[in-house]
C-alpha cells in the first residue's frame, strides 16, 4: 500500500494543490490498491481506466486553476446511484443490463466538485440488509479480522461496499445510503466515520427506491471532517425530489471545532438493552466522559418508544419496499423471463421469481401483506401512528438536550453466515440507528474503540434535524478523544 492511499480528503487536497503529486499518481495508486483487493469482493462493477482519464482531466483543471473543491479525490459510489453510462444494479439480478441514461443527483454534484468514481460498490440487494449478504453478486468481505484469527468477518450492510473500500483503503470515502441504519452501522463494523444527513438533505433523485420515506443518502469516510467535505458537495436542493429540503447548506468542514461548551448531550436510557456486549457499554460511558471533557453537560434523557422502532420499522420499510418494487415487471427494463406459451401473468411472475433474491421476496410478502385490505389498519396504520410517537420522543428529549449519545449497534462485525438462518437475529442490529431513521433525524457514527476481540465499535450522535453542524462537532470530539482506529493489514494482497 502507498503513502497516498491512507491519507485523508483534506490532505488530497492539499497535496494536489501543492504538487507534492498529481491526481493521475493518487488515482493510480488507489486503482492498484483496488486491484489488489479484488478478493474482498468491493466493486460490482469497476470503472477504472474512466478514472484514470478523469484524473488527467482534474490535473489539467488544477493546473488551470478551474478545478472543484474535490478534483482528483478518488471516491466509490455504492451500486444504488444511477450513473449515465454505468451499469447499475442494486445488487440484485432483476436490474441485469440496467444501463441508466441518467445521473442521480448526488452523484452529479460530487462529479461537479471533481470527485473521481473507481466504480459502483457491492451493498444488499436493494439495501435490504445488515451484513451485505443479500448481494446476488456474493458477499463483501470486511478487511478487518478479529485479533489473532483468520475468519472472514461481515462489513455490515447494507453499504457494506463502502465501508469495506475505504476502510482499506481503496477509496477515499464513499457514498451510502441508510434507510434503517446502513451507513452508521457498516461504518461501526470497519473502524471508520459514516453520516447520514437530515431526510431530504440529499435529493433521492436517481437513487434505486427501497422505502422512500426512510431512504437518505450519505458518506462513509475515515474522518469526521472527510465526512463533512463529501456531505457539503452532496447535499442540496433538488426540484425533481418532492421531498428534498430548500435550506442552505453550511460549510461544515470550515465550521467543525469538537467545541461542545454550551452543548447539552442527552443518554437515552432505553437505549441500555439486553445482548449489548460489555465493553460496548463502558465505551458509551467512556463517549460521555470525551464529551464532558469537550466543555458538554451531559444529561439523562428518556426515549419512551424505543422498543417499538424495531417492529416499526420493519412494517413500514417493507410496505413501502412492496410498493416500490412492483415496477421490476420484466417489461420496461433489467432481468425478462418468458416461460414458453406463457401469458403476461406468467411473464411476471417468473420474471420476479427469478430476479429477486430471498430476502427482498420476504420484504415483499411481508409489506404486501401488511398493506392488504384486511391486515392495513392493524399493522400498516397502527405503524404510521407509533412512527410518530417515536418522532415526538425525539422531539421531547429534544427540549432538554441539543443531541444524543448512544452506541452505534449492540456488537461488533460478526463472521460471516454466522447471522443468516435467524432474519430477526439480522434485524436486531439496527436497533439503535432505526429510532432516529423513523424520525428523520441527522445522526452518525464514528469509531470509539474496541470490543474484546479488538473489533471496532462506533458511537452514534443524533442531532435536531439540520444540525448535522452539532452532530458533526460531537463525532469530532470524539474522534479527538478515542484511539485512532488501526489501520487494517492488507492481508488480501
Ligand atoms: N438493515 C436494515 C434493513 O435491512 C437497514 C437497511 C438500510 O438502511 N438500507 O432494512
Amino acid at each position: 500500500m502507498s503513502d497516498l492511499t491512507g491519507m485523508s480528503v483534506a490532505a488530497m487536497q492539499a497535496g494536489l494543490r501543492s504538487g507534492a503529486f498529481s491526481a493521475a499518481e493518487l488515482v493510480g495508486a488507489h486503482v492498484a490498491a483496488a486491484e489488489a483487493a479484488r478478493p474482498l469482493n468491493l466493486f460490482i462493477t469497476e470503472t477504472f481506466e474512466a478514472a484514470m482519464e478523469a484524473a488527467r482531466a482534474a490535473d489539467q483543471a488544477l493546473a488551470a486553476g478551474t478545478a472543484g473543491p474535490l478534483a482528483g479525490i478518488p471516491i466509490g459510489i455504492k451500486d444504488l446511484f444511477a450513473t449515465r453510462g454505468v451499469r447499475t444494479t442494486a445488487a440484485s439480478r432483476i436490474l441485469d443490463g440496467f444501463t441508466p441514461t441518467y445521473e442521480s443527483h448526488v452523484t452529479a454534484r460530487l462529479q461537479a466538485a471533481g470527485a473521481i468514481s473507481l466504480g459502483k460498490l457491492n451493498l444488499d440487494e436493494f439495501a435490504m440488509g445488515s451484513s451485505n449478504e443479500t448481494s446476488a453478486f456474493g458477499p463483501v468481505v470486511s478487511p478487518i479480522r478479529a485479533a489473532g484469527s483468520d475468519a472472514a468477518l461481515v462489513p455490515g450492510g447494507s453499504s457494506g461496499g463502502s465501508s469495506a473500500a475505504v476502510a482499506a483503503r481503496v477509496v477515499a470515502a464513499a457514498t451510502g445510503t441508510d434507510t434503517g441504519g446502513s451507513i452508521r452501522q457498516p461504518a461501526a463494523f470497519c473502524g471508520i466515520a459514516g453520516i447520514k444527513p437530515t431526510y431530504g438533505r440529499c435529493s433521492r433523485w436517481g437513487i434505486i427506491a427501497f422505502a422512500s420515506s426512510l431512504d437518505q443518502a450519505g458518506v462513509l469516510a475515515r474522518s469526521v471532517t472527510d465526512c463533512a467535505l463529501l456531505l457539503e458537495a452532496m447535499a442540496g436542493f433538488d426540484p425533481r425530489d418532492s421531498t428534498s429540503l430548500d435550506a442552505p447548506v453550511p460549510a461544515w468542514s470550515a465550521a467543525l471545532t469538537g467545541d461542545l461548551r454550551g452543548r447539552r448531550v442527552g443518554i437515552p436510557r432505553e437505549y441500555r438493552v439486553d445482548g449489548m456486549d460489555a465493553g460496548l457499554d463502558r465505551l458509551w460511558q467512556q463517549g460521555a466522559e470525551w464529551l464532558r471533557d469537550a466543555g458538554a453537560e451531559i444529561v439523562e434523557v428518556s426515549l419512551p418508544h424505543t422498543a417499538q422502532a424495531l417492529p416499526t420499522y420493519y412494517i413500514v420499510a417493507p410496505a413501502e419496499a412492496s410498493s416500490n418494487l412492483a415496477r421490476y415487471d420484466g417489461v420496461r427494463y433489467g432481468l425478462r423471463v418468458v416461460p414458453d406459451g406463457g401469458s403476461l401473468a406468467d411473464m411476471y411472475e417468473a420474471t420476479r421469481a427469478a430476479g429477486f433474491g430471498p430476502e427482498v421476496r420476504r420484504r415483499i410478502m411481508i409489506g404486501t401483506y401488511v398493506l392488504s385490505a384486511g391486515y392495513y389498519d392493524a399493522y400498516y396504520l397502527k405503524a404510521q401512528k407509533v412512527r410518530a410517537l417515536i418522532a415526538r420522543d425525539f422531539a421531547e428529549a429534544f427540549a432538554r438536550c441539543d443531541l444524543l449519545l448512544t452506541p452505534t449497534a449492540p456488537t461488533g462485525a460478526f463472521p460471516l453466515g454466522a447471522r443468516n438462518a435467524d432474519p430477526i437475529a439480522m434485524y436486531l442490529n439496527d436497533v439503535f440507528t432505526v429510532p432516529s431513521s423513523l424520525a428523520g433525524l441527522p445522526a452518525m457514527s464514528v469509531p470509539a474503540g474496541t470490543d474484546s476481540a479488538g473489533l471496532p465499535l462506533g458511537l452514534q450522535l443524533i442531532g435536531r434535524p439540520l444540525d448535522e453542524a452539532g452532530v458533526l462537532d460531537a463525532a469530532r470530539a470524539i474522534e479527538q478523544r478515542a484511539p485512532a482506529p488501526a489501520t487494517p493489514e492488507p492481508w488480501w494482497r
